[in-house]
């Protein structure tokens, strides 16, 4: 007989059918795999020994049993409803995980499967399923064991950043969504000020044990924290000596600071590390707020912005976020980041305020004040960016912009109005011009370049700019007073208010601050002004003009001050009695008004714009 393989395989079954069946049942019965094998019913027709010992139960008791009670199937609604359609020949197959409870008390996780018998299907497509029940606890625990490794830190065996974020996250979708909770997180964010002298001094190894114990301190500040509440602060160590408390279903920024302050007043005490002493303290980041609409990275950005607040306002404390705060940096660094391309680009613009004589109410001067018109935030006053500005340096290149711009204008307006005496342009000039740049260079070729004579140039400066001046800036100074240039000292009296002192440099004006001022906002005789402040400045005047300086007051807002700056022997007044800083073609305007020419004569004693010259 010529036997193709597949029909010798045929013939053996046919000759060996029931011996070979039995080795199956024998497979079977000893397979390692627990396997039940359950009829269309849910019933168990036959189950291995190793599925009697998994389930606790001798194999001969477990026939007739259901089988979705022996492994737990029926506990949820999926899993049931699956179950019931593999049984009726309608699904493929079911798998799921299910913790199982033996009968001698211990609990374990099996991987269940539930899956047809080849060829057990009846007329309906349901039939005999072969259900396999693996234990996989020791997989389980090793999975879990893992995860806590990369969950936890070693040092202190608190959460670490992984876990903590995936707790945050956790937190702002239960907060955002769960209408039970308060919706809203809170988080301390801390860091211990000075570790790294501890770890560069003690070693790593105190350094290490320094932050076990801190790690201590704050979970019991945290357990403290939980008492009431469902579940006590996370506490995380978030890298190096940076930790994290986390509070979910915050009830407001008051516990926030409750928990901070505990937590500083907790590491205050000092640490006794294997008989060494140490004190050490922190800085905390406080930050609070509604859940719906906060994302991790953005509440982890306010908190280390907080963070960093609370070191700079000196450590030990803790901070809590502030939005307006927070504003002015963000623009203070967006900001600075387009200053220098601002310049280049051309966008400040420079007004002119008028100094105006006492005498006789003429213009005799400019201030020029630099404004930029931001192409975003509109038009910023000088205090928004002059000193970041001298910070980054960019105050140099636009310095001379500044001092091109007004040369350029103060001799338009000198060759506008031969008819007048010609006003001089005040500008302002920040100390890095004069130690970072070639001043005197600069003032003498835009000077040069503008046709402009010296003395209808004056510079101003700070008290603090001048004073102590030596070499380089004295050098400067002296150079350009030797030019024709003039020198004079802005924001007087709130410096130094060396007049001796001052009075061996080449200065020849003085520019009273308006601190000064604001005391003679009544008349003589009232009793609200500052007798004291009246004594001073009038002395201050008559030793100024002793040194040959003239005096001009800022500031000037009333007619009542501008009386008694008179009577004190004030030369020019600069204020907004006159003129608020204007655009230059307003300043045209005035120079024309004042000094009308020939045709018609200029009535005395007119004040230059008082209430018609408008900001820009
Ligand atoms: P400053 O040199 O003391 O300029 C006078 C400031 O007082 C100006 O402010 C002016 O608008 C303001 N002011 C004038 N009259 C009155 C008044 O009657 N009442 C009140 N309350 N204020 C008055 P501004 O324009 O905001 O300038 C602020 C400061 O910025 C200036 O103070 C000056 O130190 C600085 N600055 C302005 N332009 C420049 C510049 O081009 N370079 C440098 N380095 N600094 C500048
Ligand atoms: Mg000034
Ligand atoms: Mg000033």
């Amino acid at each position: 007989m010529t036997a193709t393989p597949s029909a010798g395989c045929a013939h053996a079954v046919t000759e060996r059918g029931e011996p070979e069946r039995a080795d199956y049942r024998g497979a079977f019965a000893h397979a390692p795999l627990p396997l039940a094998v359950v009829d269309g019913e849910g019933l168990v027709v036959d189950a291995n020994q190793a599925f009697a010992a998994l389930v606790g139960a001798p194999p001969d008791e477990l026939a007739g049993r259901v089988a979705a009670d022996l492994v737990d199937l029926a506990s949820d609604a999926r899993t049931w409803h699956t179950y019931r359609e593999v049984l009726r020949g309608r699904q493929a197959d079911l798998r799921c995980t299910r913790r199982l409870k033996h009968p001698d008390g211990h609990s374990l996780w099996a991987r269940i499967t539930v899956s047809p018998m080849p060829g057990s299907a009846d007329r309906d497509g349901g039939g005999t399923v072969l259900l396999a029940a693996a234990d996989i606890s020791a997989r389980r625990e090793l999975q879990a064991r893992l995860r806590h490794v990369q969950m936890h830190d070693p040092v202190t065996r608190l959460p670490n950043r992984n876990l903590f974020f995936e707790r945050l996250a956790a937190a702002l979708e239960a907060g955002a969504y769960d209408d039970s909770s308060t919706g809203r997180v809170g988080l301390c964010y801390l860091d211990l000020d000075g570790f790294k002298a501890v770890n560069d001094t003690l070693g790593h190894r105190i350094g290490d044990r320094l932050l076990a114990a801190v790690a201590e301190r704050l979970t019991r500040c945290a357990d403290l924290a939980g008492h009431g509440r469902t579940a006590p602060p996370l506490v995380a160590r978030l890298g190096g000596d940076e930790f994290a408390l986390l509070v979910e279903e915050s009830t407001g920024t008051e516990e926030l600071a409750g928990l901070a302050e505990a937590t500083l007043e907790a590491l205050r005490e000092p640490f006794d590390l294997s008989g060494q002493r140490l004190s050490v303290s922190a800085s905390i980041g406080v930050v609070e707020r509604r859940a719906s609409g906060a994302t991790a990275t953005g509440l982890m950005q306010a908190a280390d912005t907080t963070l960093y607040w609370a070191k700079t306002d000196g450590k030990d404390r803790w901070t809590l976020f502030d939005p307006e705060r927070n504003a002015h940096r963000m623009t203070r660094q967006t900001l600075s980041s387009s200053l220098r391309p601002a310049v280049d680009r051309g966008e400040f613009v420079l007004d002119y305020q008028p100094l105006v004589g006492f005498d006789d109410e003429d213009v005799r001067g400019v201030e020029a004040l630099v404004r930029w018109q931001h192409p975003q935030f509109g038009l910023l006053t000088p205090n928004r960016f002059i000193s970041l500005a001298e910070e980054d340096g960019s105050i140099v290149q636009l310095g001379c912009w500044v001092l091109r711009t007004a040369c350029r204008q103060a001799r338009r307006w000198q060759l506008a109005h031969p008819e007048r005496e010609p006003v001089f342009v005040s500008v302002n000039v920040a100390v890095r011009q004069v130690w970072d740049s070639d001043l005197v260079a600069d003032v003498a070729g835009i000077l040069a370049e503008t046709g402009l004579p010296p003395r209808l140039l004056q510079l101003e400066l700070t008290e603090s700019a001048v004073m102590g001046s030596t070499g380089r800036p004295l050098q400067a100074l002296k150079a350009l007073s030797e030019m024709g240039v003039r020198i004079a000292i802005d924001d007087f009296g709130t410096g130094y208010s060396n007049l001796a002192y001052l009075s061996r440099l080449p200065v020849s004006a003085l520019k009273l601050d308006g601190s000064f001022v604001r005391g003679f906002q009544y008349e003589e005789g009232e009793t609200q002004g500052n007798p004291a402040d009246a004594v001073i400045v009038e002395a201050m005047v008559q030793l100024a003009h002793r040194l040959g300086l003239t005096v001009t007051a800022e500031c000037v807002e009333t007619a009542a001050q501008a009386t008694r700056l008179r009577r004190i022997g004030c030369d020019t007044g600069q204020g907004w009695l006159y003129s608020r800083p204007v655009a230059a073609d307003r300043i045209s305007v005035l120079l024309g008004e004042v000094n009308p020419g020939p045709e018609s004569p200029k009535e005395p004693g007119v004040r230059p714009s008082a209430g018609r010259t408008r900001p820009r």
